[in-house]
């Protein structure tokens, strides 16, 4: 493994400690060892005891993380840590000094380390944590302190229940005989995996890990308040779309705890999410099963696409994981985008999801990268290594992402789409995107690493690229695709290629007035715009901006009883109204407006405009969407 960006670092400012390391064969010393216990969960907190060993001399540091594996904006974990307290191997109370807002320091001890904490938790997501009277439910870099310097270390995590309650465990941690206790082969490993603690009921279900090959379990462990019937309902989709997603590798990954599990929180207080990691998947709503099951079933696909692309196919830019920092990548467009168009080709593929909802999201894709007027100032490369900028917190100030900024997620799906189709177009299906998937997976993923949870061979983009080139035997098509698709701001020829398939890409409603997709909050005297005006609308054109309020239409006032939509369906497309409106400052305006055409676009069967594929378009559709679509072996 090439010497990652944290040893680097770390190489720098401590050689000292380095030194004395190395000079400790590998695997001699003890691990840390984590206890972490819940003496007042309806108080929302625990306590953490945390034993480092084997210390070199000198000043430790003790550390939480500021950013989490999956999340590549930066999160401050160390906001809700109190009664920080250290003591020595003899149980000498230790001053511990806060050096940083990360970062607590022991100027001096006798090898051991044993520092106590308390922190409190109530967001039930993929990325903090969560304690109540339920359950703890514990992403690892917002609950553990680590050591610089101890990563490759293993560690033990031993949980204590709380008082009078009788919890199970729910992890990608391996086992050991104590069914509370867990270990990890090292800190990456370590902080990749969350913990579900509480009220839960855990399914199991089994696929072979290739056609004829030995099998592999699959866990699903709900902490929910929906019915038996329900969960059921949920495990056998999901197992479909386990079975739909090995079909384009050909086989499953090697899960090193012997299992993979989904941990899924459906409760009232848990919020929207979907978390990815090696062995394991934290999905969290705020709904019932019953009220969620296609959107949660979506997010099954997406993050369990994930264990192939991003947990083994990784990008460079992420591996080893920087916990100090925000980790930003060129790839997330391919990360994410990728996963984001595969995660509903691979449900439409596992009969979960009809062709008219596969096609309204791939509608939605398109129209958003098409149309988007942030596709005029940068490509999906950027895009992605914007995440850091876009992904954290509501900021403080405001954006203008609206105008100048498209999610890699999207415009990831919208390449992968584009990319899948002109690959087919070219070979007439002879290569597809399942082919430079699982090219890859063979050169980057299935090596491994040195312990799970290291990546040996992650990618840059010239490998992705590269990969491209081999799949299709074409350097000059790989490169061209990159520079035009990826790096710069072009998009392929969706209709063309649509048409393929016996699909059309069609203007959603080309007789409907449009003044531009407007977020309005109605009052009793007009409409409030909500968000930033997009460039390039006749609302733009009139002057109007965030805050403004819109008071008439061709002379109609606006209010809650009369919708701007109201007034624009009695009009057409060219026609020209007057506008009037107020400022955020009080200025009033009136101004003449012509209006457009909504350029919205959409995605449909040729059979819904009355024509009917020919036996060509018939094939291509099939080819790309039935299961058959990806069950060719490696
Ligand atoms: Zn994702």
């Amino acid at each position: 493994m090439p010497l990652c960006r944290v040893a680097r670092r770390r190489a720098s400012w401590s050689a000292g400690v380095l030194a004395v390391l190395l000079a400790v064969p590998a695997g001699a010393e003890r691990p840390v060892d984590y206890r972490l216990s819940f003496p007042e969960p309806h108080h929302r907190w625990l306590q953490v005891e945390v034993t480092f060993p084997d210390l070199p001399p000198g000043p430790f540091d003790a550390r939480m993380s500021r950013s989490s594996p999956g999340r590549y904006a930066l999160h401050e974990f160390a906001k809700n840590v109190i009664d920080v307290a250290a003591t020595d191997g003899a149980g000498r109370r230790l001053p511990v000094e806060r050096t940083s807002p990360h970062t607590w320091r022991v100027a001096d001890h006798d090898g051991l380390v044993r520092l106590t904490y308390r922190l409190f938790g109530d967001r039930v997501d993929g990325t903090y944590l969560a304690v109540d009277t339920t359950h703890a439910h514990l992403n690892a870099p917002a609950t553990l302190m680590w050591a610089a310097g101890l990563e490759h270390r293993p560690a033990r995590v031993t949980l204590t229940q709380p008082p009078g309650r009788s919890w199970t465990v729910a992890t990608q941690l391996f086992p050991t005989g104590d069914p509370l206790s867990f270990r990890a082969p090292n800190l990456q490993y370590l902080l990749d995996s969350p913990i579900e603690f509480g009220e839960i009921a855990i399914r199991r279900f089994s696929v072979p890990t290739r056609p004829g090959g030995p099998e592999t379990t699959i866990r699903v462990a709900m902490h929910h308040q929906s019915t038996d019937a329900e969960l059921d309902r949920f495990v056998e989709a999901t197992r479909r779309i386990v079975l739909a997603q090995q079909a384009i590798f050909g086989e499953l990954p090697d899960f090193e705890p012997g299992h993979f599990t989904f941990i899924v929180d459906a409760l009232p207080w848990a919020h929207g999410d979907g978390m990815e990691h090696r062995n394991s998947t934290v999905i969290t709503s705020p709904s019932s099963l019953a009220h969620v099951h296609t959107a949660l079933v979506g997010t099954v696909a997406h993050e369990f696409f994930h264990v192939w692309n991003v947990e083994r196919i990784r990008p460079r830019a992420l591996e080893p994981f920087d916990f100090t920092d925000a980790n930003p990548s060129r790839a997330l467009w391919l990360a994410e985008g990728i996963t984001s168009y595969v995660d509903r080709l691979s449900m439409h593929r596992a009969g979960v999801l009809d062709l008219e909802a596969t096609l309204a999201r791939w509608s939605d894709v398109v129209d958003a990268v098409v149309r988007g007027p942030g596709r005029g100032f940068r490509g999906a490369a950027e895009m992605s290594v914007m995440a850091p900028l876009v992904d954290a917190a509501r900021p403080v100030d405001r954006t203008n992402w609206e105008n100048t900024y498209i999610s890699y997620y999207t415009f990831g799906a919208a390449i992968g789409l584009g990319l899948d189709l002109t690959l087919r177009d070219r070979t007439d299906g002879r290569v597809t995107l399942d082919d430079d998937l699982r090219a890859m997976w063979e050169v980057h993923g299935r090596p491994g690493g040195e312990a799970p949870g290291l990546v040996a061979r992650p990618y840059s983009m010239d490998d992705a690229r590269d990969r491209l080139a081999e799949v299709i035997g074409d350097g000059d098509f790989a490169a061209d695709f990159f520079a035009r698709f990826v790096e710069g701001r072009e998009v392929v020829d969706y209709a063309r290629l649509l048409a393929r398939a016996g699909l059309v890409l069609r203007p959603r409603a080309p007789d409907r007035a449009w003044l531009g997709d407007l977020s309005l909050e109605y009052t009793a005297t007009g409409a409030r715009i909500a968000a930033p005006v997009a460039f390039d609308t006749p609302a733009y054109a009139a002057g109007l901006a965030q805050d403004d309020e819109l008071r008439s239409v061709d002379g109609v006032m606006l209010d809650t009883a009369t919708r701007l939509v109201d007034v624009l369906d009695r009009r057409v497309p060219g026609e020209r109204v007057r506008v009037a409106f107020k400022r955020r400052s009080g200025e009033r305006v009136d101004v003449e407006v012509t209006l457009a055409a909504d350029p919205a676009l959409e995605i449909v069967t040729l059979e819904r405009t009355g024509a009917t594929p020919d036996a060509d378009a018939r094939r291509f559709r099939e080819a790309w969407l039935s299961p058959a679509g990806a069950t060719r072996q490696p």
